[in-house]
């Protein structure tokens, strides 16, 4: 512990203990949000790549509707949520809702009826002891076809315990839902334990989308594609911005696009409108 004295320990320690009053005071909200359903999901359209006027699925996104503050998006909620384990309880509730919202999907009949909705899902769900059964039982009660749910999960999962990812993973996959590694090339992966877990598809992170005007960033997306290849997963680029981003993602291979240039996440029927 420092020493109460010089000026500049103190100012630390104020902003310390704010910091710390501010996550309380988040923490109560949250709790208070989930009772009181101040929680809404956005769909975002994701596109083949060799023609991006069809919609494959939507990323469901979670939104907090905070009475006094407005809409709230996650970077500003979810990383608190975490740390204090109601994540399990949000996330809870984002699966259920997109779910329910699945069903919906596919009861419009027509085009609606094989799409799916991908959901993110937080390491800590993931490799909670309930998690796979959790998922059977809601796609028996709402009665939906497990091939148009996906699930999205980020490399943390594998590196807090590689194992037990496996295993969810597979459990999940003998449900009949999809998976997806998001966010890839930003973490800690190795190929191996790639090689080890049964993803469906890889979501190229934007970042290297933003950067594609630099050929290093164009090699990157490149080689994430042939080991996805390898590896026999589907790839999604997210992030794209532009037409000149998605034709030259077309062309190093992508499989699928998801960004503001195909659509912005929308409320449920305005989105699901676009088919
Ligand atoms: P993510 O899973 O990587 O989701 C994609 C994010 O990129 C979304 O931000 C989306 O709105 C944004 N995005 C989409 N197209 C574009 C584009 O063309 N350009 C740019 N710059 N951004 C684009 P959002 O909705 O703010 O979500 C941020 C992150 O919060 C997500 O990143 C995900 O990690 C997390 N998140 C969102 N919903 C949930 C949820 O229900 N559960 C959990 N555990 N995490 C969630
Ligand atoms: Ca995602
Ligand atoms: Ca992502
Ligand atoms: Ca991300």
């Amino acid at each position: 512990a420092k020493e109460r004295g010089g000026s500049t320990t103190v100012e630390f320690d104020e902003s310390m203990r704010d910091t710390f009053r501010f996550r309380d005071e988040l923490e109560k909200e949250l709790r208070e949000a989930i009772r009181a359903r101040q929680f809404l999901l956005n769909f975002q359209p994701i596109v083949e790549a060799a023609d991006p006027n069809v919609i494959v699925g939507f990323e469901a996104l979670v939104r907090w509707q905070h009475p006094q503050r407005g809409l709230v998006h996650p970077a500003d909620f979810i990383p608190a949520a975490e740390s204090c384990g109601l994540i399990l309880y949000l996330g809870d509730w984002v699966l259920e809702e997109a779910c329910a919202a699945i069903a919906r999907l596919n009861a419009c009949g027509g085009r609606g009826a094989d799409r799916y909705v991908s959901v993110n899902v937080a390491a800590h769900q993931f490799l909670s002891a309930s998690f796979s059964a959790r998922v059977g039982e809601l796609i028996m009660r709402k009665g939906i076809d497990p091939a148009n749910l996906r699930l999205e999960v980020t490399e943390g999962v594998a590196i807090t315990d590689a194992k037990r990812t496996r295993e969810v993973l597979e459990q999940i996959r003998a449900w009949g839902v999809k998976t997806s590694l998001d966010d890839f090339g930003t973490g800690y992966s190795s190929l191996s334990y790639l090689q080890q877990l049964p993803f469906d598809t890889l979501k190229i992170d934007k970042s290297f989308v933003a950067d594609l005007d630099d050929k290093r960033s164009q090699q990157i997306v490149r080689t994430i594609v042939e080991l996805a290849r390898s590896l026999d997963l589907s790839v999604v680029a997210e992030g794209v911005e532009d037409a000149m981003q998605g034709e030259l993602l077309a062309a190093l291979g992508c499989d699928y696009l998801q960004g503001y240039h195909y659509g912005r996440p929308l409320a449920e029927s305005e989105a699901f409108a676009r088919l």
